[in-house]
């Protein structure tokens, strides 16, 4: 949802399903970065598969939701998580679009709902977890967690953003204006909401989606 990424030759290709797959180098290493403060080398990779499997989970949502509607998508991992890209066709509508943009926060919700149901299977029967798998689901479950949410605040480019864009325009030929006002208040609202709780790069990216948004605003005001 951050726009196209350049191609690399450490790209590594597959298809999921039937629908195309991208993986960027960057993904693994913004990954890394992420997991990097675990310090065990071990859990550091069980996170960075964690963190694979959450985000294509994501965004085979939007992906098998748009093929629904007879699209053609592909999915590209990347540095900033992923989008799911496709081409919208002569039928498409508000609807549609507002049907993709959820998919894929409630893919990662129901991942999230296979992973407590796991465990409460393994706990009912008395199945000794390892170190490993308890941190794996540990993992799963913060991220499906917070990346669904994060995704479904009301702010541009982001799944809520995009929503809250079509539901508006549902209603008002400004509606995409109004949603890149609500994207600013939102995003300095969560910007300043995270450094209150210490947490930098999450504050950071806020302040770039609101900096972005107010950008976008003014844009659209030179060109009337
Ligand atoms: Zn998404």
């Amino acid at each position: 949802m951050f726009g196209q990424v350049q191609p690399t030759p450490w790209d590594i290709d597959f298809s999921l399903l039937g629908i195309p797959v991208k993986v960027s180098p960057f993904f693994w290493l913004i990954a890394i970065i992420f997991g990097w403060g675990l310090g065990d080398p071990s859990l550091v990779v069980l996170w960075v598969i964690a963190m694979f499997f959450s985000i294509l989970v994501h965004e085979m949502g939007h992906a098998l939701m748009a093929r629904a509607f007879g699209y053609d998508p592909h999915i590209v991992l990347h540095h900033m998580g992923g989008y799911a890209s496709y081409v919208p066709g002569y039928h498409h509508s508000l609807w549609k679009s507002i049907a993709i943009s959820l998919a894929g926060p409630f893919a990662g919700f129901g991942l999230l709902g296979i992973v407590f149901g796991t465990e409460l299977l393994l706990v009912a029967n008395n199945i000794d977890t390892s170190y490993g798998l308890n941190n794996f689901f540990w993992f799963l479950t913060t991220i499906n967690l917070y990346w669904g949410i994060i995704n479904l605040l009301p702010v541009l480019p982001l799944d809520g953003g995009q929503v809250c864009r079509d539901v508006l325009l549902l209603f008002r030929r400004d509606g995409e204006v109004w949603a890149m006002r609500i994207s600013i208040a939102v995003g300095i609202g969560m910007a300043v909401l995270f450094l209150q709780f210490g947490m930098r790069y999450p504050a950071i990216l806020f302040g770039l989606l609101a900096f972005n948004n107010l950008q976008a605003l003014n844009h659209r005001r030179d060109n009337w």
